[in-house]
């Protein structure tokens, strides 16, 4: 039965089960299953001795920070963390149980340290949290919603399936390390994490010193057990909002237009980062085998195997339908010429388009929106003017090419 005829039936039955959609992302973003390590309380330890292990393997953890001396005496270490890619996040301003304060007080906690790790850096938000000691509540769960979009507690395996549309975003357990034996377990647990397609979340405090300690040798086996594995190593952000969107992803329904699909959404959570990269694949029962995918005006080129990685958080994807003819009507209309100040596009049956004027490597040395209001002026690119050579236009609804045509000379 083809994807169409299974979901009718399954309408026609009236399930309130969710419906798979036309686009589905791909697991853990291609990866065999996916590992995230986390660390509380900005231990010394985890600057002297994790820091340059991530590095050395070019991979990312999260730090959850609480405000107080080890914090606030290490601020550049952080700030450092963060512009190297790691997530540091809250762990609140002063690692209380907020399971037992009253409303007003756990905000406070929250957006206190929320504030404080903006302000090493104003492009960091933070949008996850660790509870002090683990410990939450209804109210607890019900306040950290309105700031981050996971909150983590511990114990247990801590093995998230892809499929699991998880209960309270709010209470998601971590795997503690903290000696030899947790050390050897967590070995196993990120092997099962390949082996049965799952999210392994770890949580540390010591590396090499500091409490509840693993060594930094231990450390480092299980960091390069994960990428032996061919495990997505990531943030607990990066990784909770890749998985948040596919929950909303993997339900959109196509409109048919005339010449496209379009597929609109909406954001899952209002604090869900500013672009969440998805990776999603394309049913060729409904989409064809080479389909066209733009977002505004910018063309989705498709990876090698065939997915398309989109910013889920443009909150709307357009698929080109095949035969559209606006090329062809395009092309036979447009003509160019040179003027002082740039080129200019004559008879373009749009209003406007998008271009890219391109070096003869293909490399892109200017773009922008050329409008026939403005007599279709296209400036001479800034820098390596001469070297330009092609002149390419898209369409601005749809991302298709709408014309191309070799340069003359700049200047
Ligand atoms: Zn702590």
């Amino acid at each position: 039965m083809t994807r169409i005829a299974s979901i009718l039936q399954t309408s026609l039955l009236g399930a309130a089960a969710v419906l798979a959609g036309p686009v589905t992302t791909v697991p853990w973003n291609g990866h065999k299953g996916a590992v995230t390590f986390t660390y509380d309380d900005a231990c010394a330890s985890q600057i002297a001795n994790v820091f340059p292990s991530l590095e050395s393997r070019k991979i990312h953890a999260t730090f959850f920070v609480p405000g107080g001396y080890n914090f606030n005496s290490t601020l550049d270490s952080w700030k450092q963390a963060a512009k190297a890619g790691h997530e540091v996040a809250n762990h609140t301003a002063s690692h209380a149980d907020l399971s037992g304060l009253d409303s007003t007080k756990i905000e406070q906690e929250i957006r206190g340290q929320d504030s404080a790790i903006k302000a090493l850096d104003p492009s960091v938000e933070s949008v996850t949290l660790a509870y002090p000691f683990c410990n939450t509540s209804p109210l607890v769960n019900r306040i950290a919603n309105r700031h981050n979009i996971i909150a983590r507690t511990c114990g247990g395996n801590a093995q998230f399936e892809w499929t699991t549309k998880p209960s309270e975003w709010m209470s998601m357990t971590s795997f503690i390390l903290q000696d030899d034996a947790t050390t050897a377990t967590a070995l196993t647990e990120i092997d099962n994490a390949a082996k049965n397609g799952t999210w392994f979340v770890t949580l540390n405090h010591g590396v090499g010193g500091d409490w509840m300690f693993i060594s930094t040798e231990q450390m480092n086996s299980l960091f390069d057990r994960a990428i032996q594995n061919g495990a997505w190593v990531g943030t607990y952000q990066e990784i909770a909002a890749y998985w948040r969107a596919s929950k909303t992803m993997d339900t959109v329904s196509a409109a048919s237009g005339a010449a496209n699909w379009n597929l609109k959404w909406t954001s899952p959570h209002p604090k869900m980062p500013r672009s969440v990269p998805l990776r999603v694949k394309l049913d060729p029962s409904v989409f064809g085998t080479a389909p066209i995918v733009s977002q505004g005006s910018q063309r989705i080129t498709p990876q090698t195997d065939g997915s398309f990685v989109i910013d889920f958080m443009r909150l709307e994807m357009m698929v080109a339908k095949a035969g559209s003819n606006i090329k062809a009507k395009a092309r036979a209309h447009a003509s160019l010429t040179t003027t002082r100040d740039g080129w200019k596009i004559l008879g373009l049956q749009e209003p406007s388009a998008t271009y890219t004027v391109r070096a003869a490597s293909g490399e892109s040395l200017a773009s922008g929106v050329v409008a026939m209001s403005t007599n279709g002026l296209i400036p001479f690119p800034e820098r390596n003017a001469t070297e330009a050579r092609f002149l390419e236009l898209r369409s601005i609804d749809t991302g298709l090419q709408l014309w191309s045509s070799a340069l003359p000379l700049a200047r």
